[in-house]
């Protein structure tokens, strides 16, 4: 039985697995660049070229981001209390922000907890 925390009951990555899934993929931990909060439209150009710490302040007190590594300069951001990305629909479990949507998102299944593997359980009743 595929478990989205358990990577190696993942299955191989195919397209048509996408179709009616769950977006488990949706429901995992998500970290993102400064480029990616801009895209989102959760800060300003200003913004990314000033204090990253004092940006996260503001994210975190609107519930966007939960932590900053400095080291690394990524952003979790906040999930929904079911674990769900703030930016999915719960009920079409799709991404309400596709278009901007950050590059891990975009390059999933190709990088990730177990690259090119799928954590494609079917779409809740
Ligand atoms: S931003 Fe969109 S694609 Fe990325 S995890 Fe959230 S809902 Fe999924």
């Amino acid at each position: 039985m595929i478990d989205k925390d358990r990577p190696s009951s993942w299955v191989p990555f195919r397209a048509s697995l996408c179709r009616g899934c769950n977006a488990d993929c949706c429901a995992m931990l998500l970290e993102v660049t400064i480029g990616d909060l801009v895209r989102l439209g959760v800060c300003s150009q200003d913004e990314a070229q000033g204090s990253h710490k004092k940006l996260f302040k503001r994210l975190r007190r609107e519930k966007i981001a939960m932590s900053y590594r400095e080291g690394t300069g990524l952003f979790m951001l906040q999930s929904k209390s079911n674990g769900d990305c703030q930016f999915l629909n719960s009920t079409t479990r799709l991404c309400t922000v596709y278009e901007k949507r950050p590059d891990v998102c975009r390059k999933f299944p190709s990088i990730g907890p177990r690259p090119t593997y799928c954590p494609a359980s079917r779409q809740r009743a």
